[in-house]
């Protein structure tokens, strides 16, 4: 990325719109407001537009309630993006992660900016920070900040965004993605006033009674580990989600279960969707790339060992598609 020139960029104040990915987690929500806290401080104009709904136990951060849902307000989204001079995305590099939002983007006039590590972005970008060796979006905006001499406007506010957001991507600096620059850069978050477990009680320790008896169910009921091949498949029907009362992000971190078996290579997470449509979370550990698996056969991507994607089917259907992918490429 050419600092100088987003630096002059953003010298004056700018209408600007940031955009993240469909159903957004804690880096894509956590990067998104910490960098809508430095613009903002900045004095800039700025609107965060999400595709869908964000999960309740990221909603305690400061800036969430001022999010504009797209799905849930459509108008406002559109005349936000047709006044921007400035776009960025945030934790995904398609187009296509953003669902009916991408048309508008691509359409608008507006400079583009790509903040990411995912593999493979899109080159129709103005600027792009796109490093696949980054932890997180979040720490990237950090980065970012500092090199164009923003991180003073830093505060404990925009840091628990950030922590969050490098925090439940690394999960919870457990991933190989954890680097001394990451560690390095929560020091410096923790100089602008972060307290850490203030975030860890926020995101882990706000289960509902139902959400802990789902994850009871799915390890008894809907877990099955091939020793073989050493992979897992975990999965949840509607049926199983209306049983548990099921809320957005009550199923998040439970294909890391059957990642965490001895030895396991690689675990896939099956989720169906009210819509008919069944979403998969892909987990690997070593030298098996999952978002090679998850672009070949379920329209989707991500990075090498964690990944995602859709198929547009229910979920019994979903599921013998995926053992008939995993009986061809894991022969033995
Ligand atoms: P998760 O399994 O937590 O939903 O996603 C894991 C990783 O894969 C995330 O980095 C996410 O951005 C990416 N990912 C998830 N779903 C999709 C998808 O449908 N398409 C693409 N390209 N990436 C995805
Ligand atoms: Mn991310």
């Amino acid at each position: 990325m050419d600092f100088e020139a987003v630096k002059l960029l953003l010298d004056q104040p700018k209408n600007i719109v940031i955009t993240t990915h469909r159903s957004p987690d804690g880096d894509a929500i956590g990067s998104s407001l910490g960098l809508y806290h430095i613009l903002k401080a900045h004095g800039h104009s700025v609107d965060v537009i999400v595709p869908d709904q964000f999960p309740g136990f990221l909603k305690w951060m400061n800036g969430s309630d001022s999010i504009i849902v797209y799905e849930l307000s459509k108008i406002r989204s559109k005349q936000a993006l047709q006044k921007a001079d400035i776009i960025f995305s945030l934790d995904y590099n398609n187009l296509s992660r953003i669902a009916d939002l991408g048309a508008l983007v691509e359409e608008s006039k507006a400079t583009k900016i790509l903040i990411d590590h995912h593999l493979e972005p899109s080159p129709d970008y103005d600027f792009s920070l796109s490093d696949t060796s980054a932890s997180s979006t979040a720490q990237l905006i950090y980065t970012f900040a500092d090199s164009i001499g923003l991180a003073k406007h830093i505060n404990q506010p925009i840091a628990e965004c950030l922590y969050a957001g490098i925090m439940t991507d690394t999960g919870s600096f457990k991933f190989s993605s954890t680097s001394a620059l990451t560690h390095r850069i929560v020091a410096n978050l923790m100089d602008c006033g972060l307290v850490p477990d203030k975030v860890h009680n926020a995101i882990f320790d706000t289960n509902t009674f139902s959400r802990l008896k789902l994850l009871g169910f799915t390890l008894s009921e809907r877990f099955e580990y091939d020793a073989e091949r050493k992979i897992s498949v975990l999965r949840l029907s509607n049926e199983d989600k209306l049983e548990y009362n099921f809320q957005k992000g009550d199923s998040e971190g439970f294909v890391n279960y059957g990642l965490s078996i001895d030895g396991s290579k690689m675990a896939v997470f099956l989720s169906e969707d009210e819509e008919g449509y069944t979403k998969f979370s892909f987990r690997s550990k070593g030298g098996l790339d999952v978002n090679k698996i998850a672009r070949a056969h379920f329209n989707g991507g991500g990075h090498k060992n964690a990944a995602g994607g859709k198929l547009d089917m229910p979920i019994e259907e979903a599921y013998k598609q995926l053992r008939k992918v995993i009986h061809e490429m894991f022969k033995i």
